[in-house]
């Protein structure tokens, strides 16, 4: 039980990455305010033991606010909250890069704000960034505005680690390859021919497969406590 005693807030838990990683922090004995969106994905996860559901739109500046009051002081915040745009850079409109950095970045930087003061009143607290291998770390083919956003979080992950990790927080993004979640499989079924897709995202993966959100989470619950 890595995790008893310990508050923790996930954003977009409703699946993927984040509710693979919430549910495994409530496995470890936390707390965990899973968030999302979609109530309906929610409604899928109440009942399990240590999970509390709340409907949260990051986009929402007010509601992150209300939340954050509601929720109080957490141990650790994971922002996991954040989408994929497919192309080049003049494949992207205008309306495209506005929406990845409000999500992806814009967001983060909101949950910070509403979440940051609690944790330094009590000297102590986890901040976890949701960035990507494609960002800083690498350029992916189809992926500008993703990996532009991606880089920024964890620009803004640095900035806070920076900032506060004397004052016992600390700020950390993980950055996974391609992981097999709801969202991938949409993009995925968008191609023409889906099967041979999948061939060439499995392809692209030098162990041979994609990951499972399983196996993102682990060090969710490391990072968190
Ligand atoms: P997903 O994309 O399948 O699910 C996204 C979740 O976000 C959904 O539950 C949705 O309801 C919620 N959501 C969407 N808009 C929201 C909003 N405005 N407010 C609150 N919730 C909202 O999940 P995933 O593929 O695990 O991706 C989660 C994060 O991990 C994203 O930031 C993504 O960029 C990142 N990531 C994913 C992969 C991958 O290959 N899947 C790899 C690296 C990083």
């Amino acid at each position: 039980m890595r995790l008893k005693d310990k508050v923790v807030l996930v954003t977009a838990a409703g699946q993927g990455i984040a509710r693979a990683s919430a549910l495994a922090m409530a496995a470890e004995g936390a707390t965990v305010w899973a968030t999302d969106l979609n109530s309906a994905l929610l409604r899928e996860i109440e009942g399990t033991p240590n999970i509390r559901t709340a409907v949260l739109d990051v986009l929402d500046k007010e509601a992150i606010v209300a939340t954050a009051e509601r929720v109080g002081a957490v141990d650790a915040l994971f922002n996991c909250a954040g989408y994929v745009h497919a192309g080049s850079i003049l494949e992207a409109s205008d309306q495209d890069f506005a929406f990845a950095m409000s999500l992806n970045v814009q967001s983060h930087f909101w949950m910070i704000q509403a979440l940051l003061p609690a944790m330094l009143d009590r000297g102590t607290g986890s901040i976890i960034n949701m960035a990507s291998v494609a960002s800083s770390v690498r350029g992916l083919p189809n992926r500008c505005v993703y990996g532009i956003s991606k880089a920024a979080v964890i620009g803004l992950t640095k900035s806070v680690a920076a900032d506060y990790v004397g004052k016992g927080i600390r700020c950390n993004a993980i950055c996974p390859g391609t992981v097999d979640t709801p969202s991938l499989a949409d993009r995925i079924n968008a191609f023409p021919d889906p099967v041979e897709a999948r061939r060439q995202f499995i392809a692209r993966q030098p162990m041979g497969r994609l990951a499972k959100a399983e196996e993102i989470a682990p060090l969710v619950v490391f990072l968190a406590s």
